[in-house]
């Protein structure tokens, strides 16, 4: 540090801490405190207040963890305090740990009526008093005794994390009292603040800083210690002339929003996070009550359904706001989802729910992914945003990059089919600023287009726990309007800035593929019962959609609209970036089984009884037969349709051969060695082996996993050097005989786990089906299947949302080298010019695909699904327990590959039935049928999602099976799309479409029904 900058900076911190900082309170007086300690889940304000409320007095320790008090504050407002000045405010201090907000106690104040006044925080910790001078109140102060789990970023292990009634008190109760302000000492401090802050960012041999300096020490010399209060307005005065230097022209311009990153979960559950958004938006309310500047950029649809539910006065208040421009709901999505882990048709509903739900409750659409915190972004989304009618994203997490800093702050993103939105990287790297003079300082400087463009986006407020904007940071903002040595200034709405970027910067640099995220890379496995949840209950979604939407048209039975959003919504919730990534409590996980399993019961009671409506209403016999869900045939069982299985004529048998086993079937010949792992799999069709030389498949692989930080979401490089294969069986041996297939059940113990798996090989199937069981009771290991696979290729493509991605398979760049754990859906295809394999699952997402040395010349390709992992924070239990996975290996071209993955997730189920017709048919191609559904207005219409699949130009004809009166092709939210592109019609007269697709394009139909009465 400078020295001249030292000795100014212990002048300022001794004066701000002796002199000002005990001049912003004029005047205090007592209140009284009494207390009802509440059982341990929350209590309504109606229920609370009846209860007997008993002394409390300061110092009293109260809260295990989770737990909440609930205290009754009564005072009066002193009759001498009239027409003295200052702001009557109650200062409350529940109890707090240091002033980090939102990792610890937080309160909530209402007055005696039940209405809520504002939250209370640590940096935030007043309220003012319903009451004038010489009049009573009281107030009810509902506190949180919500644990800090993170304890410093420890990553020490704790059970915080999970629901628990009873522990040691956590907090003491702090001081509670009546203070009347001096505003004069207070806007002392911000422009100490302000100022102080050019000193330590200007350079040092700048004028400006140096004039700078000389007035805060004049504004120090101006203060007497005897009477400090006389000395505040000359103290301002002699500032006033630095503060009012304006900006220089080529000042960076910051449009500041204010901001709360609430997590929908986390380090805590859902429910505090309901009372998150309670305490966040009425401190927002309070302060825009206050100041008219502030705009807020509230995002998650669901937030604000928790705020309906449980604070409808509040909603009300919200509402007002929205209408006014000020609370601006934003990013259009049920939740802050994580977007590499849902579905392509999942990531599609966070959109569609969201945005209708802002139009619904607010008549507002949001043109602004608003995604600062997740982890990662799919090539997926420019299209699938862009569809919903987005126009713009943000986000801040690519500078967490730990590799390579992202190049662009403002650019246009491309994703897998071409679509590019306008995206901004916020340089102030945080979505917490305050915007202190350092940050701006930083942003400024940080921003990589500032040749081309002088605009950036920056928000501001406590997040991630809560808490968002406070009055001190909207001084910051006044001061820094326009200030000579300062980035300016201005409050504005999101929207605002992306208009404004986009028209400067003519010639945006573009970023074509994923925004991949170098860091978090274990958020690909951990949790792996709620991903597995996740990926069935997608499928069952599917499933419900389809058959209820064609028992609909074909029997009249209704369509179950409710059932299906509110199941749809628990899926989309439980996708929130803390959630499905692995990275929240034991707690969370627990109620997303919960949830997961009420999915699962009212999905398969939907497919039921729409089956059963579907098997009463056919015209011939009900015989043995099979739904088919799927966009593919299955034995002869028509997409979408209910039909008896035509098997094909085909050999399969197990024999022993050497010390192992062969399956074969007319395809397919797989030769499994005495330890179960696969030695050879020859496509019989063309005689292709697919095991490279001296290599063996099938291999679990056990790896210590130890991250420097951040457990259950880091995967860190070093946990390659600890591969130990778990080659050993204990048992190997064919299974029983039953018709039409052969197998092998392995079993292997390793550690304090076991894992088991049988293999099979089906009559007419040319692929090779794992399925593993593994009862899991490691801690900081890691599990992985490998497949090593005799194919020489630059790449692997990976299946994401409607599409595939490309990624290299060679470490050539720090880019490639950091990419060394990716994230793929239901498969994973590498492939030469001529011949290729699928590695299909039905629940795993994490994957690495690397290249190797060949004996014999040449590389082969390795492909490993990551099964497990054992992470101890901040859920030690994570992971523990019994888990289920599919792998299906199948030789052949990407099609084959695409066609079993759908199979495998969506395999046939057995129905007794006569035969049902499919309400679409698509032609064969590459393009896939992702979705058919009712029309979510209620008119009975058929929508259908379909996507080109394989990268190519394709055409497809759509036929509608009812009586239908046209089709249009539409957005996400199934309105009409405009005429933007004239090559190509926008909508048919009859139920038969005909398209040509763009490589990877997304298209909605809504098909109208001819025999449905319109209101
Ligand atoms: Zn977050």
């Amino acid at each position: 540090m400078r020295a001249p900058q030292q000795s100014l900076d212990q002048r300022l911190a001794r004066f701000v801490r002796d002199r000002v900082e005990p001049a912003l309170v004029a005047d205090r007086a007592g209140v009284r405190v009494t207390a009802w300690p509440a059982p341990f889940e929350p209590v309504p304000f109606d229920r609370a207040v009846e209860r007997t409320f008993g002394p409390m007095p300061e110092g009293t320790a109260w809260g295990s963890a989770w737990s909440t008090l609930w205290m009754r504050v009564d005072g009066r407002v002193p009759d001498a305090w009239a027409g003295a000045g200052g702001r009557v405010e109650l200062r409350v201090d529940p109890g707090f740990a240091g002033d980090g907000v939102g990792f610890q106690v937080e309160a909530l104040v209402y007055d005696d009526s039940g209405r809520v006044l504002k939250g209370i925080e640590p940096r935030n910790d007043r309220v003012r008093v319903p009451a004038a001078p010489g009049e009573s109140f009281t107030v009810f102060v509902e506190a949180a005794a919500n644990p800090d789990v993170l304890d410093g970023e420890s990553f020490t292990p704790t059970e915080l994390g999970r629901r628990q009634h009873a522990g040691d008190p956590l907090y003491r109760r702090g001081r509670i009292e009546l203070v009347r302000t001096d505003e004069d000492a207070w806007e002392l401090a911000r422009d100490i603040e302000t100022l102080w802050g050019l000193t330590r960012v200007l350079p040092e041999a700048s004028s400006r800083r140096a004039r700078v300096v000389a007035a805060l020490h004049a504004a120090m010399d101006a203060v007497d210690p005897g009477d400090v209060r006389a000395g505040v307005a000359e103290a301002r005065r002699i500032l006033a002339p630095v503060l009012a230097v304006p900006a220089e022209g080529s000042a960076h311009r910051v449009y500041a929003v204010g901001h709360a990153h609430i997590d929908s979960a986390w380090l805590w559950p859902t429910r505090e996070t309901v009372r998150k958004c309670a305490r966040t938006f009425s401190n927002v309310l309070a302060l825009m009550d206050e100041d008219p500047d502030l705009v807020f950029a509230c995002s998650s649809a669901q937030q604000y359904l928790w705020v309906k539910e449980h604070y409808p006065d509040l909603y009300q208040r919200i509402r007002e706001r929205v209408a006014e421009g000020r609370f601006l709901p934003v990013g259009g999505m049920w939740v802050e989802s994580d977007t590499n882990l849902p579905g392509g048709e999942a990531l599609a509903r966070q959109f569609i729910e969201g945005t209708r739900f802002f139009l619904e409750e607010f008549g507002v659409e949001s043109s602004v992914v608003w995604l600062p915190d997740s982890f990662g972004f799919t090539a997926a989304l420019p299209q699938i945003a862009l569809a919903a009618g987005a126009e713009s994203f943000l986000t801040q997490k690519l500078s967490w990059n730990e590799t390579n800093a992202f190049p662009h702050h403002s650019f246009l993103w491309e994703g897998i089919d071409g679509s590019r939105i306008f995206a901004h990287l916020p340089p102030v790297d945080t979505y917490n600023s305050q915007l202190s003079q350092d940050e701006l300082a930083y942003l400024a400087g940080n921003f990589s287009q500032k040749g081309e463009a002088t605009a950036s986006l920056v928000p501001f407020g406590f997040g991630d726990g809560g808490g968002g904007p406070t009055r001190e940071m909207m001084a910051a903002a006044r001061r820094a309007a326009s200030l000579e040595g300062s980035p300016t200034v201005r409050h504005a709405d999101p929207a605002v800035f992306f208009a404004d970027a986009q028209a400067e910067l003519v010639s945006p640099p573009v970023w074509a593929g994923e925004l991949y995220l170098e860091s978090h890379r274990g958020v690909y496995a951990s949790q792996a019962r709620t991903k597995r949840a996740n990926r069935r209950s997608e499928h069952l979604l599917h499933e419900a959609e389809l058959w209820a939407a064609t028992a609909t048209v074909r029997t009249g039975a209704p369509y179950p609209t409710e059932r299906l959003r509110e199941a749809w919504r628990l899926v989309l919730l439980n996708q929130f970036h803390d959630i499905l990534p692995g990275s929240s409590i034991g707690w969370v996980y627990d109620q997303a089984e919960e949830e997961y399993r009420q999915v699962a019961a009212w999905t398969q009671e939907i497919i039921s009884s729409s089956l059963d409506a579907l098997a009463a209403a056919g015209t011939g016999p009900a015989v043995p037969a099979m739904a088919n869900a799927g966009p593919f045939p299955i034995a002869g069982v028509a997409p979408f349709s209910v039909g008896e299985v035509h098997a094909e004529a085909d050999e399969v048998t197990c024999e022993r051969a050497d010390d192992g086993w062969v399956l074969q079937n007319g395809s397919l010949r797989a030769c499994f060695d005495g330890h179960g792992l696969l030695t050879s799999l020859v496509d019989r069709r063309g005689g292709e082996e697919y095991v490279p030389p001296g290599q063996r498949g099938n291999l679990p692989q056990l790896f210590v996993d130890a991250p420097r930080r951040f457990d259950a979401w880091d995967l860190d490089a070093e946990y390659r050097h600890t591969a130990r294969d778990l080659a050993e069986a204990t048992s190997v041996a064919p299974l029983p005989a039953a018709p039409g297939e052969v197998g092998l059940e392995i079993e292997r113990v390793f550690g304090d786990s076991r894992l088991r798996q049988v293999v099979r090989l089906h009559a007419g199937r040319s692929a090779l089906q794992i399925d593993t069981e593994v009862d899991w009771h490691e801690r900081q290991r890691m599990l992985k299947l490998a497949f090593p696979v005799d194919v020489h290729t630059a790449s692997a493509r990976s299946e994401i949302q409607f599409g595939h991605i490309d990624r290299p398979t060679h470490e050539n760049t720090s880019w490639d080298q950091a990419r060394f754990e990716t994230v793929a859906h239901r498969w994973v295809h590498v492939a030469d010019a001529a011949v290729g394999l699928g590695v299909v699952n039905d629940a795993v997402y994490g994957h690495d695909a690397t290249r190797h040395a060949r004996p014999g010349g040449g590389t082969y390709s390795r492909v490993r699904q990551t099964l497990l992992k054992a992470p101890l924070f901040p859920d030690p239990e994570a992971d523990q327990g019994v888990h289920r996975f599919t792998t299906v290996l199948v030789p052949g071209d990407l099609a084959e590959t695409i066609r079993e993955g759908y199979r495998t997730n969506l395999p046939l189920r057995p129905v007794t039935s006569a035969p049902v017709a499919p309400l679409i048919r698509a032609s064969e191609g590459s393009a896939v049928v992702e979705t058919v559904k009712l029309a979510d207005d209620g008119s009975g219409d058929v929508v259908v999602r379909l996507y080109e699949s394989h990268g190519a130009r394709a055409t497809v004809r759509v036929a509608a099976d009812f009586p239908c009166a046209g089709a249009v092709a539409t957005d996400l939210l199934e309105r009409p799309l405009g005429d933007a592109d004239p090559t190509r019609p926008r909508a048919w007269d009859a139920g038969d479409v005909r398209l040509s697709l763009r490589p990877f394009e997304l298209v909605t139909l809504r098909f109208r029904r001819a025999d449905v009465a319109r209101g």
